[in-house]
């Protein structure tokens, strides 16, 4: 097979980097309006001073400040920096907007784990000149029972075991073969779901997608799912048509059928590659994985390996005899024997190393797969692997990514949604709305993608980056993480584990029956004219235990605080058996004849509300207050 080919593979492989972009700062504001300070205002002195990190989140400052993100954002924003929610600013923009809303700023000394993080994130944009070429990372998707397990396993066979007498293959999540002396590694785990779970934990490892296509079945949804995932991460694709054994088999059918998806072959003029194969008849492997050199060529993947070894977790667990045992895929730099590494949650000494053979091995550079003994817990997979200096180091940065992951698990709000989607564009953390479009019937997908897509400009762009018919699956939630976007459910609801991890992940999913109000909605978030949708907070409960009449101003309440507290001016609705009955506001508020402004559980008070008081014995105050819920 002749694999001459000049071609310009349409997606250039991007990788997740977690760079801390610099921040353009054109500080150039005489007149600035400044932000009343009514947060600091009924501080103490002491209270606001403020210890503030050499660099840091706009998330994190917002967290200090213990203001939303929006109105950090705005004010950087009013101070000539543009930052985005996770984008990390230094001390000196951090402590102006500090300033700016009446704190008095001081620089936290420098801890040696964020020094650590940074030069990390040096090294990734490292010295050009160190790059080597390294094999690429493939990951196999495709509909169930089109044949990706069959085709590792055909892949495995006719590359590794012919090449081992005696090899026994152990599995440790990926494995490497060699053609012409070139590797490739290939992910174990088949199929988009595992490889967007990574992707949503921030880790993207694959550098191309085997799409499996079956002669005899053509194009399934999972099919569709798969093209639509690989794209969203902007992994190229090479297209597998499986079974051609078969005696039905009609890969002319397939290839019509991915050209209407969007995939055009390169023998119908397009740029993907796709080549016949039969996994059960191991018929076409060669020439698959020499085709998969000629991407992996054009798309030119590089790394350092003379330096410590980043990495990420792809498959973990605990070995009764061995301990903790973690597959890492090594994405650049070299991991050696007894490194002192940092991963995720856990840190370790690297103990001993396995490949795929169950052999030990000394060292493990780019690309390679390889088994690390020596964790002191379990990692989950997706996690970042980080050799660094020493274990006082590896330590220090377990604490600052846990102190991290608590402020995350406290921080209001969706991290992407209608609401704060002007916000993120004129900030530019964003380009644009990626939306997962979820609908009850098929025929309802074409009308809203159109008319979502129609509403872009080309300052922002709405892409519908994945849709389909059904419920809302933990793949879309999965997907959207990955994309930072939303999922729009059109006469449709999310699956209960889809929902679980969109609530953990605070996913925005909007709701529509009305193909008008949906694209109105997308239209005005566009503009920056959404009304912010509140939740509702609920502050309390008071049963009602008696009733005074209070002249004109009519009845008031004798009520016993159960739970929460009342307040003066917060909402209340009453509830009779469970039912609300009259929607109001607390009026007024009264102890022992004095008025107060709140009333705590245990306490007795009289309260008045606003418009009729149509409330009796028996009935239960409810009091309330809405948030933005972003
Ligand atoms: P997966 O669900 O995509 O992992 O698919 P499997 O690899 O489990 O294969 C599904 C079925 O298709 C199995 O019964 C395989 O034996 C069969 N199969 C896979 N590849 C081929 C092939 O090239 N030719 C034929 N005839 N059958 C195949
Ligand atoms: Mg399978």
């Amino acid at each position: 097979m002749a694999v001459k080919r000049a071609r310009s593979t349409g997606a250039a492989v991007k990788r997740a980097r977690s760079t801390g972009a610099a921040v353009k700062r054109a500080r150039s504001t005489g007149a600035a309006d400044r932000p009343q300070p009514s947060a600091a205002k009924s501080k103490s002195e002491t209270e606001r001073q403020l210890e503030i990190p050499s660099s840091l989140t706009v998330n994190q400052l917002s967290q200090l400040l213990g203001l939303s993100v929006v109105e950090v954002i705005k004010q950087l924003m009013r101070n000539g920096v543009m930052a985005s929610i996770n984008q990390v600013i230094d001390y000196d923009t951090a402590a102006t907007v500090a300033t700016d809303f009446g704190h008095e700023a001081q620089e936290k000394p420098r801890s040696a784990p964020a020094e650590e993080m940074a030069s990390h994130q040096r090294f990734l944009e490292e010295d050009a000149a160190l790059l080597q070429p390294r094999p690429p990372v493939v990951t196999i998707m495709g509909h169930v029972d089109h044949g990706k397990t069959s085709l590792l396993d055909a892949i495995r066979q006719t590359n590794v075991i012919a090449t081992e007498v005696g090899g026994i293959t152990q599995h440790i999540g990926a494995y490497q073969v060699e053609i012409d002396g070139r590797k490739i590694t290939f992910l174990d785990t088949p199929g988009h779901e595992a490889f967007t779970a990574m992707r949503a934990r921030g880790a993207q490892v694959t550098d191309i997608a085997i799409l499996v296509v079956a002669a005899d079945d053509g194009a399934m949804p999972q099919t569709v799912e798969a093209i639509d995932h690989a794209r969203a991460a902007g992994v190229p694709i090479v297209v597998a048509i499986n079974k051609i054994d078969k005696p039905e088999a009609n890969p002319e059918r397939a290839k019509q059928q991915l050209a209407d998806l969007g995939l055009l072959i390169e023998e119908w003029g397009g740029d993907v590659v796709c080549v016949p194969v039969s996994a059960k008849k191991k018929q076409g492997i060669s020439d698959l994985l020499e085709n998969l050199l000629v991407v992996a060529e054009v798309a030119e993947l590089k790394a350092n390996p003379h330096r410590p070894a980043v990495g990420a977790v792809i498959e973990a667990g605990m070995d009764k005899t061995k301990g903790p045992l973690a597959t890492v895929l090594i994405h650049t730099g070299t991991l050696k024997l007894s490194d002192t590494v940092s991963v995720g949650d856990t840190w370790g000494r690297v103990k001993a190393m396995f490949n795929e053979k169950g052999k030990r091995v000394k060292q493990a550079g780019p690309a390679t797969p390889v088994a690390v003994l020596g964790l002191n817990s379990v990692p989950q997979a997706g996690d970042t692997l980080l050799a660094v200096a020493d274990e006082r180091k590896a330590r220090a940065m377990w604490q600052e990514r846990q102190a991290a992951k608590q402020q995350l698990a406290q921080a209001p709000g969706k991290l992407m949604s209608l609401d704060n989607l002007y916000t993120q564009l004129s900030a530019g953390a964003v380009k644009g709305l990626n939306v997962v479009l979820k609908t009850d019937v098929q025929g309802s997908i074409e009308p809203i993608r159109d008319s979502l897509e129609r509403l872009g400009t080309d300052k922002a762009r709405v892409r519908v980056i994945h849709s389909g018919s059904g419920g809302i699956t933990e793949s879309d939630v999965l997907l959207t993480i990955a994309s930072k976007g939303i999922v729009i459910g059109f006469g449709t609801r999310p699956e209960p584990g889809a929902r679980r991890i969109a609530d953990l992940e605070r996913v925005d999913i909007r709701y529509y029956d009305v193909i008008y109000n949906l694209v109105d909605d997308v239209e005005r978030a566009l503009e920056g004219l959404l009304e912010p949708t509140y939740v509702e907070v609920i502050e309390g409960h008071a049963e009602i235990r008696a009733i005074f009449t209070m002249g004109k101003k009519g009845k008031v309440a004798g009520t016993y605080v159960t739970d929460g507290k009342v307040s003066r001016g917060a909402q209340a609705r009453i509830l009779r058996q469970g039912e609300s009955i009259y929607e109001s506001k607390v009026s007024s508020l009264r102890r022992f004849k004095e008025d107060v402004t709140e009333v705590a559980t245990g306490f007795e008070c009289g309260v008045g509300l606003e418009g009729r008081s149509e409330f009796e014995v028996g009935d239960i105050i409810e009091l309330y207050r809405k948030e933005r819920s972003s």
